[in-house]
């Protein structure tokens, strides 16, 4: 809340001529302030002259904040269906350069029922502990309980950063324990590291629409919080031969409790090769030109058992659905093969498909930015192209 010291204020009126919001006014020499209109954005606080305002919270989150009290990284494990998505490992094998980096333990936390077998598989994914909070009521992901219960496993424990995955059940609950410990969090990040001097933990990601990359740090807060999507980072070589702590939480039954029934759960019937997971991509592009020459987009993917990825462009235009978008607004992918038939290579679509391991991009424009990232290029018109390149791979596989 925004404070006045009226011994302070000479009613100088500065601080009503530098408010946007029109939320303050001068009455007796004084400064009087609507509090239904401040937003707190304490412009008024930094003009003041006479040092009569003040923002009363920030002075409450300054005491609150002993950020030595808070130790540790950790990754929230992502158990759905039976069993732990990849995404769990990818941001453990981030997590542990963060963790050596600050000289600190790695967790893991694992919330759900009858999930101890899968701890073990954490560690060898390079966990060194691992917080199991196993419960009936975890069995299936509902927000209410697990964000109670990761809000209290945080509270009692301290972690100083904690990564989730950027996936549709992390997007649901994360945002909501950032909130409730009034700390920051940064989604979709790209890179991360850590500053040793302040032990900061920094967050890159694309922003204003992808054109820049945006470094973002959490100074003032703890825990330090960032979301990752699937397939961004790389996760480690398993290791058998690991060791770590399994601790078993016990967790008050009232958080469990929640108004929210879950009635039933579908699995999407998936069709031809899954995206995410597909080691080879044949992707679409505006190029294609219309949505009858896809046709040879998903020859050639089905010849090499691979994947058809879109552009937003092409998703846009209604040529193919939203489930086939790469990029920014879609899914990120990392296959072996990547080929790009007709699409530019906008930053938006880059950023979700720089991570292959080789990149092909045909486009009759030479000049086009998807050859800055291609690890080969071909010059020339996919109608011409495509049917050579689907002539040569049938002879090579006697079809
Ligand atoms: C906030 C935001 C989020 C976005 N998110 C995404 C996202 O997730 N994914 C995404 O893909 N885009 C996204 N975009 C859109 C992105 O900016 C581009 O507009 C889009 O990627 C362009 O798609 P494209 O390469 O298919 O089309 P274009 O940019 O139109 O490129 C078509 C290319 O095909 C070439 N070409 C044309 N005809 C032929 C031919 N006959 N043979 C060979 N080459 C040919 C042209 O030279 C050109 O390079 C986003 C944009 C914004 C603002």
């Amino acid at each position: 809340m925004l404070k006045i010291d009226k011994d302070k204020c000479t009613g100088c009126g500065e601080c009503e001529e530098v408010c946007a919001f029109g939320a303050i006014s001068i009455k007796d020499d004084v400064a009087e302030i609507d509090h239904d209109t401040c937003t707190l954005c304490g412009t008024c606080v930094d003009t003041c002259p006479s040092g009569a305002l003040e923002i009363e919270s920030k002075k409450e989150e300054q005491k609150i904040l002993d950020k030595d009290n808070w130790r540790g990284v950790w990754v929230i494990a992502e158990f759905r269906s039976g069993r732990l998505f990849p995404v769990t490992f990818e941001l453990l094998g981030c997590a542990r350069k963060l963790a050596d980096k600050l000289d600190v333990p790695l967790s893991a936390v694992l919330i759900g029922n009858n999930v101890k077998d899968f701890a073990s598989e954490l560690i060898k994914y390079g966990a060194d502990q691992i917080y199991i909070v196993d419960h009936p009521n975890l069995a299936q992901f509902l927000e209410i309980p697990y964000t109670n219960v990761l809000v209290e496993l945080i509270k009692r424990y301290k972690p100083e950063i904690i990564l989730a995955g950027a996936t549709a059940q992390g997007r649901s609950y994360i945002p909501a324990v950032a909130t409730i410990l009034e700390t920051g969090l940064t989604a979709d990040c790209t890179e991360l590291d850590v500053r040793i001097e302040d032990r900061a933990l920094l967050q890159t990601r694309p922003a204003f629409g992808g054109n820049l990359l945006a470094t973002i740090v959490c100074p003032n807060h703890r825990p330090q919080m960032a979301t990752v999507r699937p397939h961004v980072m790389k996760a480690l070589e398993p290791d058998d031969s690991r060791e770590g702590e399994i601790i078993e939480v016990k967790i008050d039954e009232s958080l469990f409790e929640t108004s929210t029934k879950l009635l039933e759960s579908t699995v999407e019937e998936q069709t031809g090769v899954d995206l995410a997971n597909a080691d080879i991509i044949i992707t679409a592009g505006r190029g294609m030109e219309s949505k009858e020459n896809l046709s040879l987009v998903e020859e050639l993917a089905k010849l090499l058992d691979g994947a058809v990825g879109a552009t937003r462009a092409v998703t846009d235009a209604g040529w193919l659905s939203e489930r086939h978008q790469i990029g920014q607004t879609g899914k990120t992918v990392s296959p072996k093969l990547y080929v790009g038939c007709g699409v530019s290579g906008a930053i938006q679509h880059i950023v979700g498909m720089k991570g292959s391991d080789i990149i092909v991009a045909i486009n009759k424009d030479p000049d086009a930015p998807i050859f800055d990232v291609s690890t080969y290029g071909i010059v020339g018109d996919v109608k011409e192209v495509l049917p050579k390149l689907i002539e040569k791979i049938k002879k090579e596989k006697g079809l």
